[in-house]
C-alpha cells in the first residue's frame, strides 16, 4: 500500500478527542485504528519500512508502543526491546526520567538485554514534546546500543518534540497534526 494509502485510511479510524485527559490537551486515540486489521497492518508496517535494513530490534515505549512495535515485529522479524515504565522489569534496570505534555514518569529497560551496538529502531503513537522519546533514546545510549531512528504514528507539530530531539536521530511520523 502506498503511504498516502495508509495516511488515509489510519486518518479515517483515528479518534480525536478534545481536552483529554485535561483541559487543553487534544488527545489522539488510535484504538480505532487498533481495532481495524486492515488500519492496523498498514499502520504497523509503515512504521518500519522507512528505516527497512537499518535496524536490528524494535524499542516499543509502554503502553500503546507496545502494540505498535510487536505488530511490527511480527510483519518484519525484529525482536522487540520493552521500554517500560518504572517498577514493571524484574532485574538490573537503566533508567530515565522524563516529562510528559501531562505530567512526569520514568522509562526503565534491562541492562544487557541486547547485544553491544545493537541497531534499535524507538517506535511509538504519538510524538508530541519529545520528552518520551528523548528518555528512550538515552535509555538505548546508555545502555551501549544505537538509536537507529524514532518513528512514531502521529506528531503533534505545535509542541516542537522534533526541535527538542535535535538532529541526533531521524525521526519519521505518518500523520501530522
Ligand atoms: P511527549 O513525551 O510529550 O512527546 O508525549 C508523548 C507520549 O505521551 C506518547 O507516548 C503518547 O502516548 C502520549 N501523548 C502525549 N500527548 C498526547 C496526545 N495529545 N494524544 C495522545 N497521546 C499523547
Amino acid at each position: 500500500m502506498h503511504e498516502s494509502e495508509v495516511r488515509a485510511l489510519v486518518e479515517s479510524k483515528l479518534a480525536t478527542i478534545p481536552d483529554f485527559p485535561e483541559p487543553g490537551v487534544v488527545f489522539r486515540d488510535l484504538t480505532p485504528v487498533f481495532a481495524d486489521g486492515p488500519a492496523f497492518h498498514a499502520l504497523a508496517e509503515a512504521l518500519t519500512t522507512p528505516f527497512a535494513g537499518r535496524f536490528d530490534v524494535l524499542a516499543g515505549v509502554e503502553a500503546r508502543g507496545f502494540l505498535l512495535a510487536g505488530a511490527a515485529s511480527a510483519l518484519c522479524g525484529a525482536g522487540v526491546l520493552p521500554v517500560r515504565k518504572a517498577g514493571k522489569l524484574p532485574r538490573a534496570v537503566i533508567r530515565e526520567e522524563y516529562a510528559l505534555e501531562y505530567g512526569t514518569a520514568a522509562l526503565e529497560v534491562h541492562e544487557g538485554e541486547l547485544p553491544p551496538g545493537s541497531r534499535v529502531l524507538i517506535v511509538d503513537d504519538v510524538l508530541a514534546t519529545g520528552g518520551t522519546v528523548d528518555a528512550a533514546a538515552r535509555l538505548v545510549e546508555r545502555a551501549g546500543w544505537r538509536v537507529a531512528g524514532i518513528s512514531v504514528a502521529i506528531e503533534l507539530e505545535a509542541l516542537d518534540g522534533r526541535a527538542r530531539l535535535g538532529d541526533r536521530y531521524e525521526i519519521r511520523s505518518l500523520l501530522q497534526f
